[in-house]
């Protein structure tokens, strides 16, 4: 911890998080209870005692050289932070509760959904990272059933069915316990995955995000594919969902039925501005800032003709976040801030900031351009093929999760038609 140091992505991320929370008075008044249940050698709990201020730090390994090493490092960066020697469950079933949770574990995050949701604080935060998991490679869909109760297959959008697939279990895991969670952010960084959620107590709540589980019609000749309606009664003939034939037109079956899966928004628009202003403030700003730039962009899903990508990320820092860091510092002055004042009122010292779901999230998966462009022609670059669907009415952008995939309002048949008519 002495020598230089390089943050890891994934833990910039949760660390840049939780100091926006902290800005943004998510919890007025009080020191935030913070657990590190990644342990190991204690790097997360240390950076937020560090960077963030007025946070109280527990941070749990149950091997005791972790322990003695995270102990070791605390004295060595004069860092005051609680130090367990335990199981993170042994730690979330006391009856303190906590009011930002980050979990990683290489047993899997799933067994401690149950621990963190009952134990974590009315607008208390939920983040987890998850390393080389079973839900985001459909090698061992068995293991993605038992740990996140739904059915995967392999497709072409693994990566989100996968991220989708652990918040319909986060979601069940909180609606247990009467919460209803609401995702803040959702980011990818090579086989590494962070999942942020803010949690809020109610059995409207709980209802609310149950009502965003659905299942996905999956068509495994051409890999197009549909949330199912939100209903209980059964759908008629489910295979006029899709916008392929391949039902009727192949022999014996090809459609399955995956999830359920969390159909709802990944991240929310408000926090990833009021984020990417915080990066700014740390060592890691052009890391975690390019990784907001590509949310934003993604969230946004534009549909305006000729709207390009910021083709200056790699040099300096980004226009979204330079544009928020030229305005004056004043409290409530950034849309971002702006958005949760509005949305939320103080009472006896207690901030209860309201999470408002997008009018127009962005469209649920992507499809892969190298699969799914006609094979008589030569493939069009993706920035190409991302201004053709906006000329034609569509919204489209990338994807952080596929360099090769657009995300877009069309179906696969719209895509395939707009794709062979500019080569007419
Ligand atoms: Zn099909």
């Amino acid at each position: 911890m002495k020598s230089p140091f390089v943050c890891p992505p994934k833990l910039s991320l949760v660390t840049t998080a939780l100091a926006t929370l902290k800005e943004l008075k998510w919890h007025k008044g009080v020191n935030m209870k913070c657990l590190d249940a990644a342990g190991s050698v204690g790097v997360s709990g240390l950076l937020w005692k560090k960077h963030v201020t007025d946070v109280d730090v527990c941070i749990c390994d149950i091997r005791k050289n972790a322990y003695d090493l995270i102990l070791q490092n605390s004295k060595l960066n004069k860092l005051s932070v609680e130090v367990e020697n335990k199981d993170a469950c042994e730690v979330l079933y006391k009856p303190v509760g906590f009011n930002f949770i980050h979990l990683e574990t290489s047993r899997g995050v799933a067994m401690y959904f149950d621990a963190a949701f009952r134990n974590i604080t009315d607008h208390g935060v939920v983040a987890i990272t998850s390393t080389d998991d079973a839900a985001m490679q459909a090698v061992a869909p068995e293991l993605a059933l038992r740990h996140y109760g739904g059915v995967i297959t392999k497709t072409m959008y693994q990566k989100e069915l996968g991220i989708r697939l652990i918040l319909s279990s986060m979601a069940r895991a909180a609606a247990i316990y009467n919460k209803g969670i609401h995702p803040l952010c959702c980011a990818m960084n090579k086989s590494s995955l962070t999942v942020m959620v803010a949690v809020k107590k109610g059995a409207c709540r709980a209802d609310q995000s149950l009502g965003f589980l659905c299942k996905v019609l999956h068509c495994t000749v051409c890999q197009e594919r549909v949330l199912c309606p939100d209903t209980q009664f059964c759908v008629e003939s489910p295979s006029s969902l899709l916008s392929c034939r391949c039902a009727s037109s192949s022999v014996g079956k090809v459609l399955k039925e995956l999830g359920p899966v969390w159909s709802g928004e990944l991240s929310h628009k408000g926090f990833l501005l009021a984020m990417s202003q915080q990066a700014t403030k740390f060592p890691w700003s052009q890391a975690v800032g390019k990784v907001m730039v590509e949310l934003l962009d993604e969230i946004e899903c534009s549909s305006t003709r000729n709207k390009r990508r910021n083709s200056n990320q790699s040099n300096g820092t980004p226009a979204k976040i330079q544009k928020v860091d030229q305005e004056p510092e004043q409290s409530g002055n950034t849309d971002a801030e702006r958005k949760f004042a509005d949305d939320g009122t103080t009472e006896g010292g207690k901030c209860t900031v309201e999470l408002e779901y997008d009018e127009s999230p962005p469209p649920a998966f992507y499809y892969n351009i190298h699969h799914h462009s006609p094979k008589s022609h030569p493939m069009r670059p993706l920035n190409t093929v991302v201004q053709l669907l906006r000329q034609a009415g569509f919204r489209a952008c990338r994807t952080p999760l596929d360099s090769l995939s657009v995300r877009t309002s069309a179906t696969l048949k719209q895509l395939q038609e707009v794709l062979l008519k500019s080569y007419a």
